[in-house]
């Protein structure tokens, strides 16, 4: 049986996979990955944890991860000084696994999920997978979100849920605390959900504040967040909500029996042992972050506000050749966002120099006669919005 004389459901007929390439070059930049790998304490936890957990790998896990959400609920006391309890956190394979569990309890058929463009590029797919209708409005020109057209678009089109990505990939831009309360206070006129997507919320700017402090005030807020980032754990696999009990008690329905593994609990709760240490890597990587604004600025690039791990720059007349040719520098970076713009992740201070290096010579017009034949990709270099 060929692909195309499988019985695929109709609405996922020419449909592809999704992911950014996972090429081999020696600079990677593109998938927003944390650059520092676990150090040789971290793994010599990790190890113990995955022993400790492989004694019993004969019986199933907790189906609960009591003790990963109670570490969880501890690293948020700690580190955000947010007050919440372990049955107000629910963890799941990435946060990826807890927005698709999100939308198998509240989306549906006949039911719409609102999200504000340019913004993640999965949201779509976990619409798509479960049925759900989805729609974007277009961010202002500088990706903020004009609060007026946020709060008149939740009353017109009452999503069941509304996603504010903050900080917003691919954009960087987080979002006013005002901003989450006109959203949180218009969707509860009808019932609504928001969801505030912080997986990059731990490299915010220090005048940027999390949604996690409006939980006690909006019972109709949830909070996601992953460990793929500021705790440098992708690989892992462990992202996580917060929200109150009720919200958890309706994903519960949905989530597959046992859907994270004794040794993702395990060392995820080593890896929270080691906040302190993560955490060091999440100053080094936003101060790297605001010298790449800077330098782009500076270079006449146009570069978005970031409270990210990565930064949206251009604008390009031709942004897949300047991509190429970085790639042939040995760089790679993310196509994605609105034409014209480029993102890229913030790596070591070496692996920044060899971006700055290479972006130079790919975006420099042709020099040499010797050169293929090209135009000066970069326009607006005088435009620093
Ligand atoms: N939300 C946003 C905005 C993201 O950019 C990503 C990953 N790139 C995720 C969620 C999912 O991350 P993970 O599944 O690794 O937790």
């Amino acid at each position: 049986m060929t692909f195309s004389e499988l019985p695929l459901r109709d609405d996922l007929r020419g449909e592809k996979a999704y992911g950014a390439p996972q090429l081999d070059v020696p600079v990677r930049l593109n998938v927003n990955e944390n650059p520092y790998p676990p150090s040789a304490e971290l793994i010599a936890d990790i190890a113990r944890a995955v022993a400790g957990s492989a004694a019993t790998l004969n019986r199933y896990p907790d189906r609960e991860a009591v003790a990963l959400r109670t570490d969880l609920a501890g690293y948020l006391r700690l580190f955000e000084g947010v007050e919440v309890s372990p049955d107000q956190v629910w963890a799941a394979n990435g946060s990826n696994e807890i927005m698709h569990q999100l939308l198998l309890a509240f989306g549906g058929p006949g039911r719409l999920v609102l999200g504000f463009a340019p913004t993640y590029a999965m949201y779509p797919q976990y619409c798509r997978d479960t049925f759900t209708g989805f729609r974007t409005i277009d961010r202002a020109p500088d990706f903020s979100l004009d609060v007026e057209t946020a709060v008149a678009a939740v009353r017109t089109h009452q999503p069941v849920v509304t996603l504010l990505t903050s900080p917003n990939n691919p954009t960087g831009t987080a979002l006013p605390p005002a901003t989450a309360r006109a959203v949180l206070a218009a969707s509860a006129e009808y019932g609504g959900l928001v969801v505030v997507d912080e997986a990059y919320a731990e490299f915010r700017r220090p005048d940027t504040a999390s949604a996690l402090e409006l939980l006690a005030e909006y019972p109709n807020l949830i909070v996601t967040r992953t460990m793929s980032k500021a705790f440098a754990y992708a690989g892992a696999r462990v992202g996580y909500l917060v929200a109150r009990p009720a919200i958890i008690d309706a994903v519960r329905i949905v989530r597959l029996p046992y859907h994270l593994s004794a040794v993702t609990q395990a060392v995820a709760s080593a890896a929270i042992g080691r906040a302190d240490e993560l955490l060091a890597h999440v100053a080094t990587l936003r101060a790297e972050r605001d010298g790449t604004v800077d330098w782009l600025r500076a270079q006449g690039f146009t570069a978005a506000d970031s409270d990210a791990n990565f930064v949206l720059f251009g604008r390009f007349d031709d942004r897949h050749q300047i991509w190429q040719r970085l790639l042939d520098r040995g760089v790679l970076i993310r196509e994605t966002g609105p034409d014209g713009w480029l993102r890229v992740s913030i790596g070591t201070a070496a692996e920044m120099a060899a971006f700055r290096e290479a972006l130079l010579s790919a975006a420099a017009p042709a020099i040499s006669r010797n050169e293929e034949s090209v135009t000066p990709a970069l326009v607006d270099r005088k435009d620093t919005a």
